[in-house]
C-alpha cells in the first residue's frame, strides 16, 4: 500500500512513493522547461518555415512545419493533467530528432543546437531515456567527420557534449532527490511513515473527484487505539512510539496498493479504501477489524482499536465525510471499544 498516489502521472516518470507533490504534472520543472523551450522553438522554427517557403525551399519548409506541429502537440498535451508524461516524451523525441537531422542534413550549426538539447533531455525525460538519447546523438554526430573542420574541433565538440551530459545527469539527480525528500517532509508523518493530514485531504479530494466522474466509491475508516495512554503511563513514551510504529506498519501491510493510510494525530489514524461501496464495506469491514484488532502485541498485551467507517455519499465534501466516520468512531468508543461501527 502507499501513503497516497498520484494516478495523474505517467508511471515511467514517477518517483517512488509518495508522488505528491513531486511529479511531472502541470507546473512541474519538467513541464515548465518544455513550455519555455517549446514555445521559443515553435516561434523560431515557424519563422524558418515561412522564410524557406518564400525562398522556394518547399521540402525544408515542410520539415519545419512538421517540427512546429509536433512541438505544438507536445505543448497542448502538456496542459492535460493525465498526458504530461507522453507530452514530455514526445517533446524529447522531437527536439533530439530535429537537431540530429538539422546537423546531418542542413548545416553543422546543428552541432551547437545539440548542446542545448543534451541538457534539456535530462531536464524533461526520465534518466534512462535521456542517457540513451544523448548517447545516440553524441555517437552519431561524432562519427560524421565531415561535420568538423579538424580532428581537434571534433575532439573539442565531443568533450563538451560529454561534459554537458555528465553535468545534466548529476544536476537532475540531485534535483529529483531533493524534490522527493521535500515531498516526504511535506506529506509523511515522521514517526509512522503514514501520510499526514495534508496528504489525507489531497487524497480524499481526489477520491471524491473520482466518485463524481462515476469511477468508484471509496470508504473512509477512522481508527483510534484503545486505552493507549496506559502504554505511555506504564511503559514510557518511547514504548508508546514503538507501538504506534508497529501498528502503522501492520495496517499498511494489510491494505492494497491503491488504499491510503494517514495519521490524523496522536493515536488516531485514517484509512482510505478505494473502490469500496456500501455493500463491499458491510461485507468486509467487520471481518477486517476482527483480524487486525489485537494482532500487534503491545507492552500491555494485544493492541485493540475502535473504528468508525463512512462510505462516501454523492455531493459530500471531504470534511463532512470524515466527520461522519469520526462520529461512528465516537459511537464505537461509547459502545465499549474494540469494534467497528458503520456511519
Ligand atoms: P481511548 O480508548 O478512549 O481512546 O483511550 P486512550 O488512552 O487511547 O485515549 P486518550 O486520547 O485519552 O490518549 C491518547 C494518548 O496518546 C495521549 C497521548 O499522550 C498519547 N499520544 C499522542 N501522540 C503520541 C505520540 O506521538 N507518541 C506517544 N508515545 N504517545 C502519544
Ligand atoms: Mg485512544
Ligand atoms: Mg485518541
Amino acid at each position: 500500500m502507499s501513503s497516497g498516489s498520484d494516478s495523474d502521472e505517467d508511471p515511467a516518470l514517477r518517483h517512488s512513493s509518495p508522488q505528491w507533490p513531486v511529479g511531472t504534472g502541470r507546473g512541474s520543472i519538467e513541464v515548465t522547461v518544455m513550455n519555455y523551450c517549446g514555445l521559443t522553438t515553435v516561434l523560431v522554427v515557424t519563422g524558418f518555415a515561412i522564410y524557406r517557403f518564400m525562398t522556394g525551399d518547399v521540402s525544408g519548409a515542410i520539415t519545419n512545419a512538421a517540427i512546429v506541429i509536433l512541438l505544438t502537440t507536445a505543448l497542448v498535451l502538456g496542459r492535460m493533467p493525465r498526458r504530461t508524461g507522453i507530452a514530455l516524451l514526445l517533446f524529447g523525441v522531437v527536439i533530439s530528432a530535429s537537431c540530429l537531422l538539422s546537423a546531418l542534413l542542413v548545416s553543422s550549426n546543428g552541432l551547437l543546437w545539440t548542446y542545448l538539447v543534451l541538457w534539456i533531455n535530462f531536464l524533461v525525460l526520465p534518466r534512462g531515456l535521456a542517457i540513451s538519447f544523448n548517447l545516440i546523438l553524441t555517437i552519431t554526430l561524432t562519427a560524421h567527420l565531415r561535420l568538423f573542420d579538424s580532428v581537434l574541433q571534433q575532439i573539442s565538440w565531443v568533450t563538451v557534449a560529454v561534459l554537458i551530459s555528465g553535468f545534466g545527469l548529476v544536476f537532475t539527480n540531485q534535483l529529483r532527490e531533493q524534490r522527493k525528500l521535500l515531498s516526504e517532509l511535506a506529506t509523511l508523518d515522521p514517526l509512522t511513515g503514514a501520510g499526514n493530514r495534508r496528504l489525507m485531504q489531497h487524497d480524499l479530494e481526489k477520491a471524491i473527484a473520482a466518485h463524481r466522474r462515476g469511477n468508484d466509491t471509496s470508504t473512509l475508516v477512522v481508527l483510534d487505539l484503545d486505552h493507549f495512554k496506559e502504554i505511555n503511563d506504564n511503559h514510557g513514551h518511547e514504548a508508546g512510539d514503538r507501538t504506534l510504529e508497529q501498528f502503522a506498519s501492520m495496517v499498511r501491510a494489510t491494505l492494497r496498493v491503491e488504499d491510503g493510510l494517514y495519521r490524523l494525530g496522536g493515536e488516531e489514524f485514517v484509512v482510505l479504501l478505494r473502490n469500496m461501496d456500501r455493500k463491499a464495506a458491510e461485507d468486509s469491514l467487520q471481518d477486517l477489524h476482527r483480524r487486525l484488532s489485537g494482532r500487534v502485541e503491545g507492552p500491555e498485551g494485544p493492541l485493540r482499536f475502535s473504528a468508525g467507517a463512512a462510505v462516501l455519499r454523492p455531493g459530500e465534501n471531504w470534511s463532512r465525510w470524515l466527520a461522519r466516520a469520526d462520529h461512528a468512531l465516537y459511537e464505537a468508543k461509547h459502545a465499549g471499544r474494540d469494534r467497528l461501527i458503520m456511519a
